[in-house]
């Protein structure tokens, strides 16, 4: 037999099939290890056929891994067919996608494993008060009993090692998972779902689109309607992916999960240790496990059979992918779905604009939960003018309302969340006096400022602007480049506050995963009053006491220099205020910006998804943004600058002919430097390019293709998220 072979080494020209003879056992999707210019090297096997046009003296064998299964699945070969062919990347990188990294490096799958448990309770341990990580790996251990060492090691490194060496804990080995939490108990719901709930549940399954979206106010219970879906999927035999942003950031999630399924759900989850990931694997390539639960690169989960594809958060921006090979999660889950012939169901409090316009379109279903569970109300979001703030020679960084509504919080004994929005590293320019904003007068989005080169830039057509010395609009000169930092809020409300306990998290104070988990449980258990945080905080948590949100800067996403400001920032407040009165007592939230008349932050106080949708997609066609265009990104980079730069000249003649020649299907064209122009090192060039017909862009997918060199990557990006 003859097998067609992808050979699994990433650089570019060896990009194609090899015909190797096989064994009559070889399938499809296997592994196999095939002699390579002078070397053996791992592979896959894409087909078996019976002939070959290679002469039999050139033509070599292969050798089988030894795998239970093979290692991809039909599914998996078909989504790496089309994704090769709709992104041309790679075959290997794509199918590397599939596996976990121990299979690729030979490691061998791990059928003990360590768990450990306490010997002497925490109290009796004598432990410095800097030995943070052994301190909380024994407070987990005695809350949560026996736990398997290298998950416990991801929540806090080299724990297991100091209280094993101490005596504190011992390990044993054993050959498998006790199930902590008791299977799938009854496989029912834990709420009795509401009317709305149940409807949600009905429509999804009756109506025929594929793509059903779920647009449910935050605590409008979609994480019940979730559960049900999975587990009518696992009653009819089939299987589930359930995907979530940033998983590490959820851990009630990830219990609630366990409480419900037991060992039916997987985690593939990166604070999991190499074994246990292989594991979580292996158990759902074999069929033992049925649901997958991740961040995005759960959507190449190995199951088979599947019977929905949820994705939570839909608007997330962490589910396209920014590393090689770039792809869109949505497209993904959207071809496993139609694969399946099952449901691919996208959640929201605040969908993407895209999205929404396509269910608006007709082409989604649309469901829509919009009271909160128990009829509790949206907390109050009431509007700080820090222009006034400022004429009143109130420098600090907290207005009035907020300070009356942090005192009142802090008296009554609960919990405040304060929300600084740093992204990234571009800065805009505020008049502190009457909150212009610089733009560019040619697209309309904020400008930037680049600190290097003293000057003001537009990410989406590249000029370049004089910093202002004084304000264009109001002749003040209180101009501000720079947002105020997270430590700098922490040390203003020690002096504002000094008896109240303040945790910081920004990405100072959460090295690793684990660093989230730390903060977010010390906050949990009231260990203190306020939590300041950026974006990271923004997400799903569930903190009872919390009853009051400040959101410190506004502006700062609001003029951010991206088309989707205007989504982003209403996206950000619902989500933060989404953080404030989730239980019995009411929340307020307190947003604080120099624009107060702004629109979206208007509809946002109102909580008004709807006007804010029709308001911004008037914008979006007016100025011929997405969805009405596609932005396209064409990203050259490279350690060596000239290598890079010819790259680059190479692209752009090809892509500047497609452009002549399709010049009406183009709003968009140039080349420049990336605005960031070296990171890590890397030279960063870019063409920058705005469609108003697609059909161009499989040319543009070869155009990149044929130009990647050894020594320059070449990425395009659809509607890139970030344009630094
Ligand atoms: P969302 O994901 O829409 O923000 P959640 O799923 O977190 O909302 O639900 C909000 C709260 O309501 C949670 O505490 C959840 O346990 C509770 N809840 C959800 N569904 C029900 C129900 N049918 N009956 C009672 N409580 C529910
Ligand atoms: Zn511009």
């Amino acid at each position: 037999m003859i097998a067609e072979v992808i050979v699994d080494i990433a650089a570019g020209e060896t990009d194609r099939i090899y015909d190797y003879l096989c064994g009559g056992d070889t399938v499809p999707g296997s592994r196999v290890r095939a002699p390579f210019g002078g070397k053996v090297v791992p592979g896959f096997v894409m087909r078996v056929k019976e002939t070959t046009d290679v002469p039999p003296d050139r033509l070599k064998r292969v050798f089988p891994c030894p795998d239970e299964l093979p290692a991809l699945n039909r599914e998996c070969l078909f989504l790496a067919e089309k994704l090769t062919a709709r992104y041309r990347v790679p075959k290997a990188l794509v199918l590397r996608l599939f596996l976990p990294s121990e299979m690729r490096t030979g490691k061998v799958r791990e059928l003990m494993k360590n768990y450990v448990s306490l010997c002497v309770p925490p109290e009796e341990m004598k432990l410095a008060k800097s030995a943070k990580n052994q301190l909380g790996a024994a407070a987990y251990l005695a809350e949560h009993g026996e736990t398997e060492s290298g998950f416990l090691n991801g929540l806090f490194p080299g724990s297991v090692r100091a209280l094993t060496e101490k005596g504190y804990a011992k390990t044993v080995k054993k050959q498998r998972l006790r199930d902590p939490y008791g299977g799938l108990e009854g496989s029912g719901a834990l709420h009795e779902l509401t009317p709305d709930q149940r409807a949600a549940v009905e429509t999804i399954g009756r109506d025929e689109r594929t793509v059903q979206l779920l647009h449910g106010v935050t605590g409008s219970g979609k994480t019940e309607v979730y559960l049900t879906l999975i587990a009518d999927c696992l009653r009819r035999g089939k299987s589930a992916i359930f995907l979530v942003p940033e998983i590490s950031l959820t851990p009630q999630m990830l219990s609630q999960l366990r409480a419900r399924f037991g060992r039916n759900a997987a985690i593939m989850h990166s604070g999991l240790s190499a074994g246990e990931r292989f594991d979580e694997w292996w158990r759902l390539r074999t069929g033992e496990a049925k649901i997958a639960i991740g961040a995005r690169s759960a959507v190449f989960a190995p199951l088979e059979n599947l019977g929905v594809v949820i994705v939570d958060e839909e608007h997330d921006s962490s589910y396209s992918s920014e590393t090689a090979p770039r792809y869109n999660t949505f497209d993904v889950a959207y071809l496993r779905a139609k694969y399946n012939g099952c449901k691919l169901v996208l959640g929201s409090a605040t969908p993407s604009v895209d999205t929404y316009k396509r269910a608006m379109d007709g082409e989604f279903g649309l469901i829509r939960l919009d009271k909160r569970i128990n009829r509790r109300p949206l907390p109050e979001i009431e509007i700080a003018d820090m222009r006034r703030e400022v004429r009143r020679g109130n420098n600090t960084s907290f207005s009035e309302p907020l300070r009356a509504e942090l005192e009142k919080c802090l008296a009554s004994g609960n919990q405040a969340i304060l929300f600084l929005n740093r992204r990234g590293y571009s800065q805009t320019v505020i008049c502190k006096e009457c909150g212009y904003v610089a733009k560019c007068e040619a697209c309309d989005v904020s400008l930037t400022y680049h600190r290097d080169e003293d000057c003001l830039k537009c990410h989406y057509c590249g000029a370049r602007y004089k910093v202002p010395r004084a304000c264009p609009e109001c002749g003040g000169t209180k101009l501000s480049y720079a947002g105020t930092g997270t430590q700098r809020i922490e040390a203003e409300l020690k002096k504002l506050y000094p008896g109240a306990r303040v945790l910081r998290m920004d990405n100072d104070t959460t090295s690793g995963k684990e660093g989230h988990y730390k903060i977010l449980k010390a906050f949990a258990e009231k260990k203190a009053d306020i939590l300041v945080g950026t974006q990271m905080i923004a997400k799903g948590h569930d903190f009872p006491s919390v009853t009051l949100v400040g959101i410190l800067d506004a502006d700062m996403s609001l003029h951010f220099s991206d088309y989707r400001s205007g989504e982003r920032t209403f996206q950000l407040i619902t989500q933060v205020a989404g953080r404030s009165g989730r239980a019995e007592e009411k929340g307020k939230v307190v947003l604080q910006t120099f624009s107060p008349e702004n629109d979206v932050l208007r509809y946002a106080v109102a909580y008004d998804y709807e006007g804010f949708y029709r308001n911004e997609i008037s914008l979006r066609a007016a100025a011929m943004f997405p969805p009405f265009s596609k932005i396209v990104r064409v990203l050259v980079t490279g350690e060596d600058e000239k290598k890079t730069v010819e790259a680059l000249r190479s692209v752009y003649v090809s892509l500047e002919r497609l452009y002549t020649e399709n010049a009406e299907k183009f709003l968009f064209f140039n080349r420049m430097h990336a605005p960031i122009k070296r990171i890590q090192n890397k030279f960063r060039y870019q063409v920058l390019m705005r469609l108003s017909d697609t059909s161009v862009l499989p040319r543009v997918y070869d155009i990149c293709a044929e130009a990647r060199t050894r020594d320059a990557l070449v990425s395009v990006e659809e509607n890139p998220a970030n344009l630094s």
